[in-house]
């Protein structure tokens, strides 16, 4: 066979694909021509042929940094299985496999290296001199949003890619993320050297997609609901936060006869080798996961992503809900999100180690979320116009598009929950968390409302007009708008700077309308 020499013709020789997607072909010949890229690309874009495609068409051996040390096997052995001479470099690897590896890049029989960052840390290691006797046509960084430490994902071994320019002034080199605020992206130029590089930037937007954020109330069975209505025989992800959820939820679902498998880090590896592969493998398998699961996995048909707990940050949101749908078809992200979330939340950013900035950065990833879940607008605008793409119209493919929410004056409810903790404070010197308070505002002969003799404050039961799960949305609006804190180990209320002017009457508070009951929505209309 002749040697391939367009991209084209490599894509199509090579990969056998047809045309190319969006950018690639543009990233492609940037490349090819010597330029520096860094490419914003939803993950399922087609990022690895960016620069996999110009390695070939290049002379030289084109250099992958890669995080995911777990998939480098299977990713070699695909590239393999083309006919493209890969090899991978790890700390995971048999002496023997190593060296021959080693061989084949010094004597230029190979297309790609993959290697690990930790390969490179220091700059002075092994593999760096390696690297200095051979010949490489590009370097090509992946998940580069490791390399910010504002991001969610930092690693420390990949500041130490920036020096790549510095040895290797004349190669081109590719940095690829699948999330990158235009924070992100900025740090990631800076950090890698790479200010002068052309950005190309793919919409992030995945119509087929359809977000829901609903009330957390009985998450398991609100889960069940949505499978059995909605996505019946489907397979899907479903993330919990714990270990000791997931495993209940998987237990929950089988029993219910749903086929569901569990994974998260507490397990061997040898079952959660297993589970992965069945997932892939099987249809209409559920898996109940922590968020271990899901890095690099190439599955086209996961019909739906569910949430029992809230994610840390809407970067995680994007990237978890991101693996549904990759081959185009509808599906569903679900989540369920409720006032415990929040408060639980908060209390793991206050007692997370790490200094101040860090538990800030946590803070405002935290609060990035609790706005999408907030929102009384359309959460594919604000999901987009958090990544930067301001501006989008209404999707009509979202819960609060579908079934707009009617926002309300919560004024006076959030002037009786604050005036309940400043009496609790003032006249009391005591803090408490959300149940109490409640309680008190409910008028509530409980045994601790008796207890502590809070039926004697002049705000207990001042609330009645509103439910107690009414009160929980109220309690969780105003932490989401930052009006209410929650402090210290055991989560108690407390004022922020801003409740002053919400006690004093300047500022009104809105509000997003809780459904009174959690309705499911069988039959929605599909796209
Ligand atoms: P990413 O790394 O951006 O998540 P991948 O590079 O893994 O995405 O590509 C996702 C899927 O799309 C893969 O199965 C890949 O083979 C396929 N793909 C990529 N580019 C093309 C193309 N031009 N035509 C058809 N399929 C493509
Ligand atoms: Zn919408």
């Amino acid at each position: 066979m002749d040697a391939p020499t367009t991209p084209l013709d490599v894509l199509r020789r090579t990969f056998g694909y047809d045309a190319f997607r969006g950018e690639q072909q543009e990233i492609i010949e940037h490349l090819v021509g010597g330029g520096d890229a860094l490419v914003l690309m939803p993950t399922g874009g087609g990022k690895s042929l960016c620069y996999q495609i110009p390695a070939l068409v290049r002379d030289g051996v084109g250099v992958v940094i890669s995080p995911l040390i777990a998939l480098m096997q299977d990713q070699v052995d695909a590239l393999t299985a083309l006919g493209v001479r890969a090899g991978f470099l790890n700390s995971s690897q048999q002496l023997e496999d190593r060296r021959t590896v080693e061989k084949a890049f010094l004597s230029g029989d190979l297309d790609l290296l993959y290697l690990a960052p930790e390969a490179l840390a220091g700059g002075s290691s092994a593999t760096m001199r390696l690297l200095e006797r051979g010949r490489i046509s590009l370097f090509a960084i992946d998940e580069a949003h490791c390399v910010a430490q504002w991001g969610h994902d930092f690693r420390p071994d990949y500041l130490a890619l920036s020096m790549l320019h510095e040895r290797w002034p004349d190669v081109p080199r590719i940095a690829l993320t699948a999330t990158a605020t235009s924070n992100t992206r900025a740090e990631i130029a800076t950090r890698l050297n790479l200010d002068d590089a052309r950005q190309f930037v793919a919409s992030f937007d995945r119509p087929n997609i359809r977000y829901r954020i609903a009330p957390k109330a009985e998450p398991r069975k609100q889960l069940l609901d949505l499978l059995r209505t909605e996505h019946q025989g489907d397979a899907g992800i479903v993330y919990c936060l714990s270990r000791a959820s997931v495993e209940k939820t998987a237990d929950f679902l089988v029993a219910q006869g749903v086929p569901a498998l569990p994974y998260h880090a507490g397990l061997d590896s040898r079952t959660r080798a297993e589970n992965q592969s069945r997932f892939l493998r099987e249809d209409g398998l559920v898996m109940v996961a922590t968020i271990a699961f899901g890095m690099g996995i190439d599955k086209p048909d996961v019909r739906f992503v569910a949430h029992l707990d809230l994610p840390k940050s809407v970067e995680g949101y994007y990237q978890e809900t991101g693996r549904a749908g990759r081959d185009g078809l509808p599906s569903t992200a679900w989540l369920a999100y409720g006032l415990q979330d929040v408060v639980q939340q908060r209390k793991m950013i206050d007692s997370s180690e790490g200094d101040l900035a860090h538990r800030r950065m946590l803070a405002h990833h935290l609060d990035a979320m609790l706005a999408l879940c907030e929102t009384v607008d359309c959460r594919r605008s604000r999901l987009l116009a958090y990544f930067g793409q301001e501006g989008t119209a209404n999707c009509g493919n979202c819960d609060t598009c579908l079934e707009p929410p009617e926002s309300w004056d919560g004024t006076v409810p959030a002037q009786k929950l604050l005036s309940t903790i400043v009496r609790l404070d003032r006249e009391r010197g005591q803090k408490f968390g959300a149940g109490q308070s409640i309680d008190i505002l409910l008028g509530r002969q409980t045994e601790k409302t008796t207890r502590f003799n809070h039926d004697a404050l002049s705000v207990f039961g001042i609330g009645t007009e509103l439910s107690e799960p009414q009160w929980r949305g109220v309690v969780r609006q105003l932490l989401a708008q930052g009006l209410v804190a929650v402090e210290g180990e055991y989560g108690v209320l407390g004022l922020t700077e801003k409740s002053g002017p919400v006690l004093g009457g300047q500022r009104k508070v809105m509000m997003r309308r809780e459904p009174e009951r959690v309705k499911s929505r069988a039959g929605g209309t599909k796209v």
